[in-house]
């Protein structure tokens, strides 16, 4: 039991590096924060407690976490600090020799930190109250990564108007170049009935759009024998949600039958997002993906057969190791000749600890960015094709919250970003879906310009 007395009235700053998974649980701890009595500082005021959730994908993330965190503590120079997240997991010692850290906590405690915290700011406000002279040292709570077991429900609403369902987390998939493994631990998720249950809590605070996220989503099951597919059609069976979208799928964990079901299913969307990474078979051998470019192939082609107006998204991984000239090449016509609509491109970083750093040759920065760039070119064409084919046509919009004078965005179906004019925009379109007439780009091409009807 959490004694929440010495948390009333207090005020806390939150920061998120990294993944919507990060944004997700941060989300979490704040509301479980303000129901204990916490409020949000204000942008100019010192916060009483800051929470930094770290990422550590790349070496620039780990770096950014740093700065963050001693941003966070000049600004903030009484504030109690606490860094959770995949650096604090991976380089706790190196967090806690930073200045003015008190709380570290790795992934699997980061499901405990409300406790974590509420017992370490006991501690010190008793401390306070007894006139001790206080000398704050900073704690670690971390396991090895094979000891990472714990699960953090999280289901929250983002800045805008969308739910993110946490389904699963960690990964047993191990690719060369990654340490999220290692970061997250292995893949365990919770129950499907437990997070029905969550979707119907957010249907009843309002919520119309859910995005289930996770680390390796389609490997949803290994905890409770259960598989994703269910998971999709128990979801789907929640009314008031009127759109569910999948963050990310392993191209081997799309089971043809969960692309059948996605197609006729009530609020399913046609919309996915699969990691390829490299369109070279050499390349992903080498990354040690499950997969080869015949088998995208065919999940890309049967979601275009059964959703033709399916938005898919690609994410690249450029200049990894082992990847020569030839076999961009083949990554890029690979790509060229499927029916992508968008492209996520990533430099490959080179990660302390992964056996990808075995492999000899490398891709120096320059070509690295040259590369990034062609493919970003490449991902601007197709998203312009895609959202082409559909001016003049009518669609359902979920509107996304009003700024007075600005305009209103929102989002189709199918993941077309469009914009209503300020002058037409009215309070009551937030998180209502409605139809539209869609029209031609934003000055940006950022969005398709729509009325409503
Ligand atoms: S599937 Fe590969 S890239 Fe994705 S989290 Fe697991 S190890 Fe990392």
């Amino acid at each position: 039991m959490i004694d929440t007395t010495s948390f009333q009235g207090k005020t806390a700053k939150f920061y998120t590096l990294g993944c919507k998974l990060n944004f997700s649980e941060t989300s979490t701890f704040a509301r479980t924060l303000f129901d204990m009595g916490v409020r949000e500082a204000q942008k100019n005021e010192k916060a009483d407690i800051c929470l930094i959730n770290t990422c550590s994908v790349t070496e620039i993330a780990d770096h950014k976490c740093r700065q963050i965190i001693n941003r966070m503590v000049r600004q903030n120079p009484d504030a109690f600090i606490i860094v959770t997240g995949c650096y604090a997991q991976l380089e706790s010692e190196q967090v806690a020799k930073l200045k003015g850290v008190d709380l570290v906590l790795g992934s699997n405690e980061k499901a405990d930190l409300i406790q974590y915290l509420s017992d370490a700011w006991n501690h010190l406000s008793q401390e306070e109250a007894s006139g001790q002279n206080i000398f704050r040292e900073p704690s670690i709570h971390s396991v090895k990564t094979k000891d990472i077991k714990k699960f953090q429900p999280s289901c929250s609403k983002g800045n805008r108007t969308r739910y993110f369902l946490k389904v699963q987390d960690g990964c047993n998939y191990f690719c060369t170049y990654c340490t999220i493994p290692y970061a997250r631990g292995l893949s365990r998720n919770p129950t499907i009935a437990s997070l029905v249950a969550q979707a119907e809590k957010a249907a009843l605070e309002g919520g119309k759009e859910i995005v289930l996220t996770g680390v390796n989503i389609g490997d949803f099951g290994r905890t409770t024998g259960e598989t994703f597919l269910d998971l999709v059609k128990a979801l789907d069976q929640v009314n008031r949600i009127k759109r569910f979208r999948i963050s990310s799928l392993e191209p081997d964990l799309i089971d043809d039958r969960l692309i059948d079901y996605c197609a006729t299913s009530r609020a399913f969307m046609p919309h996915f997002h699969i990691p390829l990474q490299s369109g070279s078979n050499e390349v992903l051998k080498l990354m040690h993906r499950r997969y080869d470019t015949t088998l995208f192939e065919h999940k890309i082609k049967l979601i275009k057969k059964k959703m033709p107006d399916a938005f898919i998204g690609v994410d690249v991984m450029v200049g990894c190791r082992g990847e020569r000239p030839e076999n961009f090449e083949e990554c890029f016509q690979f790509i060229r000749s499927l029916p992508i609509s968008q492209l996520h491109v990533f430099p490959y970083s080179e990660r302390p600890g992964t056996s990808a750093l075995s492999i000899p040759y490398k891709v120096d920065e320059s070509e690295k960015k040259k590369r990034a760039h062609q493919l970003l070119r490449l991902s601007d064409e197709m998203t312009t094709a895609f959202y082409k084919q559909y001016i003049g046509q009518e669609s359902e919009v979920l509107f996304e919250k009003a700024v007075k004078g600005k305009v209103m965005h929102g989002f189709t179906k199918n993941y077309i970003r469009v914009e209503l004019p300020p002058a037409q925009v009215k309070e009551e379109y937030d998180n209502q879906i409605m139809k539209v007439k869609l029209g031609d780009f934003n000055f940006n091409k950022t969005a398709l310009k729509v009325e409503t009807i």
